[in-house]
């Protein structure tokens, strides 16, 4: 399945930049952009079966969708794009077009994979207001 391949390379780009960072991880949020063909729950799958035995074994994937933005050369609209595709969002190939003109757009963004950020459980306890 593609989403292990793309979650494997996911952790392993991850491990090496979290060797400075003291701390459980606690979860890893990627950002996803909604033309990209993953399924949120193949993504959330693949972590915890690929993460088992590293670090990031007890934290958890968290994907937030990305909405897609086009821009039309033709009118110069930008904004969202109308689908040509399957109903229900996981067509295999988007196909998509101007909702003002109809003529072919440029993605602005929508294809995105990333990490953006990582939570990092706090071992310290508060300090202060007890006493
Ligand atoms: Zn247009």
């Amino acid at each position: 399945m593609h989403e292990y391949a793309v979650v494997d390379e996911l952790i392993t780009s991850l491990l090496p930049r979290l060797e400075t960072i003291p701390g459980e991880v606690s979860a890893v949020f990627v950002r996803k952009g909604e033309l990209r063909i993953l399924s949120d729950r193949a993504l959330e799958n693949a972590f915890e079966l690929l993460s088992r035995g590293t670090r990031l074994e007890s934290a958890r994937l968290v994907v937030e969708s990305v909405a897609a933005v086009v821009g039309c050369a033709a009118c110069s609209y930008e904004g969202a794009s109308t689908y040509y595709g399957d109903e229900g969002g996981h067509f295999a190939i988007p196909v998509l077009a101007c909702p003002r003109c109809g003529a072919a757009v440029s993605v602005v963004c929508g294809r995105e994979l990333y990490v953006d950020r990582v939570a990092i459980k706090d071992d310290v306890p508060p300090s202060g207001g007890v006493q």
